[in-house]
């Protein structure tokens, strides 16, 4: 009779062995960039921001070329990234009404610019 085969730790991921980053989008800044990979990474993707710094030294490359990335570790899941991304740049409540002046605030803050009331 064979030894059964001792269970890999739980938490091992099957990607690891066959994982490819995978670029997911182009964001016009660096901080739009880490606003986008941590919605991401607290969906539970695997994300990372790729040229983040290249601001320095941009001028000395194409324009396109010098936009900070979100990249995917596991290009498996870039198909379900690219979902919730598209998503969370549609969200419709990123833009509410004031409670306390009727402002029309939009993006994703969490207090009225106009009045300091925070988002009901
Ligand atoms: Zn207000």
């Amino acid at each position: 009779m064979r030894p059964r085969r001792a269970r890999r730790g739980t938490c091992r991921r099957p990607w690891h062995d066959r994982h490819f980053m995978k670029r997911l989008v182009q964001a016009p800044n660096a901080a739009i960039a880490t606003l986008w990979a941590d919605m991401l990474r607290q969906a539970g993707f695997a994300v990372s921001v790729q040229r983040y710094f290249t601001g320095s030294i941009a001028g000395e490359i194409p324009p396109d070329q010098a936009l900070p990335e979100v990249w995917v570790l596991d290009d498996g899941e870039h198909a379900r990234a690219t979902a919730l991304l598209h998503e969370l740049r549609h969200l419709p409540h990123l833009h509410w009404l004031c409670a306390g002046c009727g402002e029309r605030v939009d993006g994703p803050f969490e207090q009225c610019w106009n009045c300091g009331a925070m988002r009901p």
